[in-house]
């Protein structure tokens, strides 16, 4: 995610490396690249002026203590202005109503009905919502079995009523049946069409006025850039929408959308879709977002998503078993698939400060644990918990059933011996951290 636009920026900041302080000219230079990185993003030109010029008034402005060196002070405004730029604070969904009515908009093609399902499914699981998925496409009979396959993913109903096409009826019958049924949050995806389109904004106009929705969002794909401003221009003057929602940031975005659209329309950007996945779903924090884009890591965020899969009860359990060497095959897939859970890998450790720019060429395959797992897959219950057995005869067979060669078995058994007697050293010595650091 924006790789192009921390590096760039990386790279205007190095212009006052070695300056002992901060003039009107070394930050005029410095700036002046920091600009073009902006538009060589896809910002809005008007924005990326007026970034700039905030950035230098407050830079020229400083008093510059001795400690901090021109570069690092540079670094801090700019992250605190794109932090900023991207609406300050976190923006919070308004869930007040019963059922509270969340009325999704966008173009086709944007990922409203992908982004449907993902806040259906994280509003069940982290509000302990009801939720209820209405159709409201009546063009693309394709949209509406889309819809369904996703409420079925993830186990909540969707209404739709075949026959009729008129979509402000399909809306409002819909929140009838959520109230006799007791669904308290209904989420309606509507029509989208390839580009703005005078009867396609009348509708949802319509079926706003009807349904009365505590949250409507713009939905917006990040990869379009300028594009994206002028659509959420045309979506807010007829929609004076509560929030944007911006899709695909996991592909290749420069982050122009990202940049640009709060200033643009004067909405905030509410969540984000990182993936194809129904949990790629994140609330849209301003500042985790400039640490990002400043290549500072999100270490925030990586323990977020930790936490969502930490269970407390099976961690005590780890522990013990680890204390007592008794850390096996089983314990060791559980950890690959909790991992898996938490998101893309490449994503996942690109949040980690300074880590994301080292492997940026580097090809991390989201598969890269299949291997693994078929290893461990092919064992016998009994070798998974007791590795030990796991002699040449039972390797060859591991390694034949799972598809894999003798050599990553052994090299798999052999990495999994030291993680075992890591562990256990870890948690032998945890009482005593000087000893465990001379024995490393
Ligand atoms: P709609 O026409 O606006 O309802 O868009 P869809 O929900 O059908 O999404 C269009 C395409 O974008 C589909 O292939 C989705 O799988 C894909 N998509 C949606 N959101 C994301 C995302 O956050 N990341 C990626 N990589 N793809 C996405």
């Amino acid at each position: 995610m924006f790789e192009n636009l921390s590096d760039r920026l990386e790279r205007s900041f190095k212009l006052l490396k070695g300056q002992g302080r901060i003039t009107e000219i070394n930050v005029a230079e410095t700036l002046k690249d920091v600009r073009r990185a902006l538009l060589d993003a896809d910002v809005n030109y008007k924005v990326a002026k007026q970034f700039t010029d905030t950035v230098k008034a407050k830079a020229m402005g400083q008093n510059v203590i001795n400690a901090i060196k021109p570069g690092e002070l540079m670094v801090k405004i700019v992250h605190d202005e794109l932090a900023l730029l991207m609406g300050g604070e976190t923006a919070h969904v308004n869930l007040s109503g019963n059922p509270t009515v969340i009325l999704m908009s966008g173009l086709q093609g944007s990922g409203k009905t992908t982004m449907s399902g993902k806040l259906a499914k994280k509003l069940k699981s982290q509000n302990s919502k009801r939720p209820l998925l209405v159709a409201a496409d009546v063009y693309r009979p394709a949209a509406i079995e889309q819809l369904k396959v996703l409420g079925e993913q993830i186990d909540v109903p969707v209404y739709t009523e075949p026959g009729n096409n008129n979509p402000v009826e399909i809306a409002e019958n819909a929140i009838r049946h959520a109230k006799v049924n007791h669904f308290d949050l209904v989420i309606v995806d509507t029509a989208g069409r390839l580009a703005i389109d005078e009867a396609m904004m009348k509708e949802i106009a319509a079926i706003k006025k009807a349904v009365k929705p505590q949250e409507t969002l713009f939905v917006v794909d990040s990869m379009t850039g300028q594009d994206a401003v002028n659509t959420a221009k045309e979506f807010n003057q007829t929609l004076d929408f509560d929030g944007v929602v911006l899709t695909k940031l996991d592909g290749d975005t420069r982050g122009g959308a990202a940049l640009s659209i709060r200033t643009v329309v004067d909405k905030p950007i509410k969540f984000v879709g990182t993936g194809e996945k129904l949990d790629a779903l994140d609330y849209f924090h301003p500042a985790r977002m400039a640490d990002r884009i400043l290549g500072m890591g999100d270490i925030v965020t990586l323990v977020e998503k930790a936490q969502q899969q930490f269970d407390e009860k099976q961690a005590r359990e780890l522990q013990r078993k680890i204390a007592k060497n008794q850390f096996d095959f089983n314990d060791f897939i559980a950890q690959i698939q909790q991992i898996k859970k938490m998101g893309n890998i490449k994503d996942l450790a690109s949040m980690i400060p300074g880590v994301g720019k080292a492997i940026k060429d580097i090809d991390i395959d989201d598969n890269a644990f299949k291997g693994i797992e078929a290893i461990i897959q092919s064992m016998t219950a009994k070798e998974r918990s007791n590795p030990d057995i796991i002699n040449s005869s039972r390797r060859q067979r591991i390694a034949r059933g799972s598809g894999t060669s003798i050599q990553e078995v052994n090299r798999l058994l052999k990495q999994f011996e030291q993680t075992r007697k890591m562990m256990k050293a870890a948690s032998a010595f945890k009482a005593n951290p000087a000893k465990m650091m001379r024995a490393m």
